[in-house]
């Protein structure tokens, strides 16, 4: 033919030999299908291997020790081949991973997640979808649009509300700040920050709460140029629920200084103890005092399919932004996660029209270009999991999860209570639980603090179990996190056992004459 280019492209999509030689790309295309399911059947082949042997959550490796491993790795070197690539991946990685399926994992808020989610993760891998833009995702966008909006129906907002997903509970609380103080800004001022950067006053903006609340939020501050010190922490009760008194008194007494109150969030399921702040006082202050009401239901969310505990939420339809991260009790895998707001104009805020990407035109022209309210510009299709998981199986079966994860806690809670080498600091709400080791013999406060300490790390040594650690009051606690379904009591019960055998280890070791101690472990003072 003569119109038939010189560089024809056809040499490079087809290559003349289907069959495949190591040096070649590799890449996800038809002619590709055979090696595609090999290649996918070795790698489920190395994830069955691994789960049928694993039997700690953790090997117990230290850093130090792992790092060698890594060291006389060449990267230019490559291996020869996906086999030979794979067996190294499971010396390095999956051999001292951390598992979450285990039900001794009771550390952070990780969870198991469902088969549906990790088939979507497959698929959404293979064809690498966008969800920036329509003409990068087409129907990928409208299963996000339709999960937002099913969220915000859950949630009780109306069909004003919108949302967009996002990397997870940080990032939606970024926004959620961002949009409280453009809103103030604009209002107050009718200053764009969006156009014209901060207002000279924004640094007399105030963030209200609770002193249990998340950490990103202060990070939010930072980033927003409002600094650390916009962020009031508002004492709690003794539920560690935000004290509504003392947030009206708070908010009275920065404004006696001066100061602009911007936000109130509400934490629906603190990472610590799971405690869910008083929502409708919080939201009816809120709304008295202009403020913009967020609610942190990053953890908590997983309420919103909930039958029996459905009701500790109430009064969430009355924020203007909602965290939700599905990755923590939605049993979905990293990441996946949204922010939805009560009013979508509200987003317009992070819209930035991009010639070659998002141009208004096609705004105009009722294009859905989810880029308009995201920070992020590429993004993966998280969206694609959820929904897979939601069409398998039914958000009822997400609900009952959580209420098992709910009743677990419960159980573990008197657990707890009944044994006399524990001290429990509080009834849980949801699925934590905040403890320490603490015998019936005369130790100091800072010798249980060491005591704790050594607990945590000689499990996390022995790989056995897993349990968090954090400080409350200055004093150092353990944590179980609890949000695996198929753990059940007996369970708790082995890692309780664990701790209590540890800590006894620990007292019989800090002798003056024994020198024998136990490897990073720290010294019981
Ligand atoms: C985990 C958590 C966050 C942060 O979420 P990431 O998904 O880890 O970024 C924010 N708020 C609360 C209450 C959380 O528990």
């Amino acid at each position: 033919m003569s119109d038939q280019p010189a560089f024809s492209n056809t040499a490079l999509t087809t290559p003349s030999t289907p069959a495949l030689s190591e040096t070649d790309y590799c890449l996800f295309n038809p002619t590709n299908l055979t090696y595609y399911r090999s290649s996918l059947l070795q790698g489920l082949e190395l994830i069955e291997n691994r789960m049928k042997t694993v039997k700690r959550p953790f090997s117990g490796i230290l850093p130090r020790e792992l790092a060698q491993q890594f060291e006389h790795l060449d990267l230019d070197q490559p291996c020869r081949g996906m086999n030979e690539a794979l067996a190294e991946l499971d010396r390095l990685y999956l051999e001292d991973a951390v598992y979450f399926h285990h039900p001794h994992y009771t550390a952070h808020l990780n969870c198991p997640v469902t088969i549906p989610a990790i088939t979507a993760e497959l698929i959404q891998a293979s064809f690498n979808t966008s969800v920036d833009t329509w003409d990068q995702s087409g129907g990928g966008t409208f299963i996000e649009q339709r999960l937002i909006d099913w969220t915000a129906n859950r949630i009780g907002f109306d069909s004003e509300a919108d949302g967009v997903f996002t990397s997870g509970g940080t990032q939606s609380n970024l926004m959620a700040m961002l949009l409280a103080r453009d809103n103030l800004s604009q209002h107050f001022w009718q200053h764009s920050t969006r156009e014209q950067g901060l207002h000279p006053d924004a640094h007399r903006f105030r963030i209200f709460c609770s002193e249990v609340s998340h950490f990103s939020i202060q990070k939010a501050a930072a980033l927003l140029g409002l600094g650390y010190d916009a962020v009031v922490p508002v004492p709690c009760d003794a539920y560690y629920r935000m004290d509504v008194t003392a947030l009206t008194q708070a908010i009275e007494t920065t404004r006696e200084q001066g100061l602009l109150p911007m936000a109130v969030v509400a934490t629906a399921g603190t990472t610590d103890f799971g405690s869910i702040d008083p929502i409708i006082p919080i939201a009816d202050l809120s709304r008295r005092e202009g403020l913009w009401l967020h609610v942190d239901a990053a953890y908590g969310c997983g309420l919103l399919t909930s039958s029996r505990h459905r009701h500790l939420l109430k009064g969430i339809e009355q924020a203007d932004s909602v965290t939700v991260d599905y990755h923590k009790s939605f049993l979905q895998p990293v990441s996946c996660s949204a922010l939805l707001v009560r009013h979508k104009h509200t987003l317009g805020c992070v819209t930035w029209h991009a010639e070659y990407l998002n141009p208004l035109c096609q705004r105009q022209e009722g294009t859905p270009n989810l880029v308009d309210k995201s920070l992020q510009t590429t993004r993966r299709f998280d969206a694609l999991k959820l929904w897979l998981t939601l069409r398998a199986l039914g958000p009822e079966a997400i609900g009952a999860a959580f209420d098992k994860v709910i009743h677990l806690a419960r159980q573990g809670y008197l657990l707890l209570l009944s044994d006399n080498d524990i001290e429990i600091l509080h009834q849980p709400q949801l699925s934590t639980l905040v403890f320490r080791y603490r015998p019936d013999m005369a130790l100091s406060e800072a010798a249980l603090d060491q005591l704790n300490q050594s607990i945590r790390k000689a499990l996390m040594r022995s790989g056995e179990a897993l349990v968090a650690a954090t400080r409350v009051h200055g004093r150092q606690y353990l944590k179980f996190t609890l949000l695996n379904p198929d753990t059940r009591i007996r369970d708790v019960q082995a890692v309780l056992r664990l701790i209590k055998r540890h800590g006894a280890e620990a007292l019989a070791d800090h002798t003056p004459t024994n020198t024998q101690q136990p490897m990073e472990v720290a010294h019981v003072g």
